[in-house]
């Protein structure tokens, strides 16, 4: 059963170079901090997090880990309708692979959870930068929570505290159920984001952005050893893969049928 104040959702998001954008690349690295956006898969699980609070009551509480400027990302969950948002930003971080991010983000969510239970996290499918789509599973195990994994369909019961999710694999499809507290990573087939409208871009403003770095978790369970921790992952070398030539453009002049299939005529010979 839900707190009578209603569901305590933390929504994990994460700051990446604009997929939009040219993504520049520097001794082997993808350089950030230039055009980075709120990851266009985690306005789906911003998204999911805000429904659930209007349709339950509750709180829903944006958090990622970063550099100073994915305050930015924060920015957009709360003019979307997040409650509050948490950056969790050190300079020992940087370069973290999945299983450090993972790491810090629990402890995070378990100072958060220090101050009223945590009912429900919820993540994105991939980030568009590195997609190693590890990030949920590593961060449900960590908090020892069951994982309901890419869902396409999500309900709660504030009754039982029961989450069910459906998702699609391969041509079937899993009806997945859990009581919560439970880690639920989200696809882009669960909702449409909302655009914020002015008003609640202006209304993000006054909302709550905590920033804490390591030693704001050191006193956390499973927060003490996060500032030791080395990277097992490097990422040594990164680079845009060479498009072959621009391809073929067939402009219709009543006549792009025709030529569409002898051009495919053509490349199948
Ligand atoms: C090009 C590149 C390749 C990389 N390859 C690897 C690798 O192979 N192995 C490895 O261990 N690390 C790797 N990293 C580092 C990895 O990107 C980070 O540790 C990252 O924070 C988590 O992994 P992800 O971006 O793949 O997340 P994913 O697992 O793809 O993201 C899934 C969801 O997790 C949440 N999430 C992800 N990152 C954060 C965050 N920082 N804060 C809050 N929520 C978040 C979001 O909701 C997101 O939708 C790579 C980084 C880059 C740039």
């Amino acid at each position: 059963m839900w707190h009578a104040s209603g569901m305590r959702i933390v929504v994990c998001v994460k700051h990446v170079p604009d997929a939009q954008s040219e993504r520049r690349f520097e001794d082997g690295r993808m350089v950030r901090g230039e055009d980075d956006v709120l990851n266009e898969l985690d306005e789906n699980a911003v998204e999911a997090a805000v429904s659930l609070v209007e349709e339950h009551g509750g709180e829903a509480i944006a958090l990622t880990m970063g550099p100073e400027d994915a305050e930015d990302a924060l920015m957009r969950a709360l003019q979307m309708g997040a409650d509050r948002a948490v950056l969790v930003t050190d300079d020992r971080l940087a370069g973290s692979d999945v299983v450090t991010t993972a790491a810090v983000l629990a402890a995070a969510i378990t100072r958060l959870g220090e101050e009223a239970p945590v009912d429900l996290v919820i993540t994105g499918m991939a980030s568009l930068d590195a997609m190693t789509s590890m990030l949920p599973a590593a961060l449900a195990t960590r908090l020892r929570l069951p994982l309901l994994g890419l869902a396409h369909a999500l309900d709660v019961d504030p009754q039982s505290g029961v989450v069910e999710v459906s998702r699609s694999a391969d041509g079937y499809e899993d009806r997945l159920r859990a009581a919560a507290p439970v880690v639920v990573s989200i696809t882009d087939q669960l909702n449409e984001p909302r655009y914020p409208a002015f008003a609640a871009m202006k209304a993000a403003r006054s909302k709550p952005l905590d920033q804490w770095g390591l030693d704001d978790l050191a006193s956390t369970p499973g927060g003490a050893d996060l500032a030791e921790r080395i990277p097992a992952t490097r990422v040594v070398e990164a680079h845009e893969n060479a498009r072959d030539g621009a391809g073929t453009i067939i402009a219709d002049a009543g006549d792009a049928g025709v030529r569409l299939a002898q051009y495919l005529l053509e490349v199948v010979k």
